[in-house]
């Protein structure tokens, strides 16, 4: 894995939360983008190298609707940027992890996501993102 990319943040109202990492970051999302396959809504912040992003549920069937309901609003994953998804995915697989799907899907950013498994990494849903070109 090359870096963190992001830290997505799970909130419950984009447009509110826009405007409070803007005056936190003092800088603008750069980005809003819906991701229908998740059933979300997000927004990008970009801190130096890594970003912030945040993430609204669009549907009350949305994975986001649900988390926010069990842990409430805040971190809901880590994101690592690959060089070769496929490759990550069995690599992991091989240590034990657990993919949420077994195929990359299109995600925000212009990004191929794969999610893993919270319960096999202490808690923390992991994403890896790789840039699609
Ligand atoms: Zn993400």
């Amino acid at each position: 894995m090359k870096k963190i990319d992001h830290i997505g943040i799970a909130v419950k109202d984009l447009e509110a939360s826009n405007k409070l990492f803007a005056s936190l970051l003092n800088t603008p999302c750069y980005k809003i983008e819906d991701v229908s396959e998740q059933q979300v809504s997000t927004s990008f912040f970009k801190t130096a190298d890594q970003k912030i992003e945040l993430v609204a549920a669009t549907s009350p069937s949305s994975p986001i609707t649900k988390f926010i309901a069990k842990k409430g609003e805040g971190i809901h994953h880590i994101a690592f940027e690959v060089d070769d998804i496929h490759s990550e995915i069995i690599r992991l697989k091989g240590e034990g992890f657990v993919p949420l799907s077994e195929e990359p899907s299109k995600g925000a950013d212009n990004k191929w996501v794969v999610f893993f498994h919270p319960k096999t990494t202490n808690g923390v849903l992991i994403e890896l993102c790789q840039e699609i070109r």
